[in-house]
């Protein structure tokens, strides 16, 4: 008999592995545990849809690696599947002279990651990509795209289903045990794995404790709430317009964001949550919240970083607030053109003394491999951390 992986979490990472798994091994069974009733019901259900270029990664970064490697097999798979992608391009806009150093070391990063067809704009060129934007000077990435992850999650799911492997709803891992010649995953039900891999989101320092992996680093869950554009204004942004993002944080700031369904989004801004999972505006679990303020290094954190989150709370508290950030890129959008749409739970690590951990981390111990950092952009590069995955699991 061939050997049985088994997945915990049915986001497009671990559905992308139990994909790239069953392609590149036939005869290997693949087992994913899902918790939830449904596919992509945390971040990869509810994230902004971008496929990255790679602009703003560190080059030599597993980021800067598996997005360019990631978008190229993305397009090919959703060309292949027929799922509804568009390259609509997007711009990342100065608007004041004070980000210009800024804008010119963010630069100097996209041309080292290779972003295809990079151009540098100014005054009227901006106008003619973005008519309605505003900027000093712009970066102007044409490669950039909008895609449904949620589809593209489904269509692995659909691949690992057709080559004989089984997706389990509903089937919340409680427990992890190493047993001889294998690994015991609890979920209601106990499977005996020859391998696992772990790709838990928002819950995976949780998850790899139960591996009996190291505390750090820890999850900090983060709210992006989004704003729907009114339909007669939608057409005032073609593609997609970003700020120069703070080079202190992973977020790359509110920005305009078309969907393949063609509406226009404002979002995500940034803020701490109270729950890693509900996503009503004031929901809150005391367990999350417990984890969260209990630990020396969320307090460490937010000593650093407290003026940023007094900002971002002004944003949180009003869409006045929100809007007049966002305005400063599409003047012609403003609080009265907006309402408020769904929201995102980010599953930030933040390292043992409070630093956020940038990169993405992926530790194999034996027979277990913990993918325990995959924020943005993992769900563009999801097909390439696959690869990555798999390959050092031989
Ligand atoms: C607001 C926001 C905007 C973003 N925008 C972009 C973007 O434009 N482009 C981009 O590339 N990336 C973006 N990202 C990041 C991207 O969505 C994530 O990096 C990606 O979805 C991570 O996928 P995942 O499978 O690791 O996690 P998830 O999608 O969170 O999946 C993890 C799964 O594990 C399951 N799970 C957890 N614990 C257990 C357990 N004990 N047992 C069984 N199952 C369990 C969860 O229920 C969940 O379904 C964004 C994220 C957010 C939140």
């Amino acid at each position: 008999m061939g050997e049985t992986v088994g997945i915990v979490g049915g986001g497009i990472v671990g559905l992308a592995v139990g994909r790239e798994i069953v392609r590149r091994r036939p005869g290997t069974r693949v087992v994913v545990l899902e918790k939830e009733d449904r596919l992509a019901a945390h971040q990869t259900g509810h994230n902004s849809g971008v496929v990255h270029a790679g602009i703003y990664y560190r080059p030599g970064s597993l980021k800067a690696q598996l997005c360019t490697r990631g978008r190229a097999l993305l397009e090919e798979y959703v060309d292949q599947q027929a799922i509804p992608y568009r390259r609509c391009g997007k711009l990342v806009v100065a608007v004041d002279p004070s980000e210009l150093e800024r804008f010119d070391a963010l630069e100097k990063t996209a041309r080292e990651n290779g972003v295809p067809g990079l151009r540098r704009l100014q005054g009227a060129e901006i106008t003619e990509v973005e008519p309605h934007a505003f900027g000093i000077a712009a970066l102007h990435s044409p490669a950039t795209g909008i895609v449904d992850y949620v589809a593209v999650a489904q269509a692995f799911a659909r691949e690992i289903v057709g080559a004989g492997g089984d997706v389990r709803l509903g089937a919340e891992v409680t427990a992890i045990d190493r047993v001889p010649g294998g690994v015991a995953v609890t979920a209601g039900e106990r499977h005996v794995v020859d391998h696992l891999v772990v790709c838990g989101g928002l819950q995976s320092d949780r998850l790899a404790r139960l591996v009996g992996g190291s505390k750090a680093p820890r999850i900090v869950p983060f709210r992006g709430e989004y704003m729907q554009v009114a339909p007669q204004k939608q057409e005032l942004v073609r593609g997609m317009v970003y700020p120069v993002p703070d080079p202190r944080y992973p977020f790359l700031g509110v920005h305009f964001t078309r969907r393949v369904d063609g509406t226009l989004e404002v979002g995500p801004n940034a803020f701490l949550a109270l729950s890693r999972d509900r996503y009503g505006r004031g929901s809150l679990s005391a367990r999350d919240t417990a984890a969260t303020l209990g630990w020396g290094g969320f307090w460490r954190f937010a000593g650093e970083h407290w003026r940023t989150g007094a900002t971002e709370l002004r944003g949180v508290l009003s869409k006045r607030a929100y809007m007049r950030a966002a305005q400063r890129y599409v003047p012609e959008i403003g609080a009265a053109d907006v309402v408020r749409a769904g929201m995102g739970l980010r599953a930030q690590a933040l390292a043992a003394d409070g630093s956020l951990v940038d990169d993405f981390v992926i530790d194999r111990v034996d027979r277990v491999t913990s993918v325990r950092n995959a924020p943005s952009p993992a769900a563009t590069s999801s097909l390439a951390i696959a690869e990555y995955v798999v390959d050092r699991m031989a």
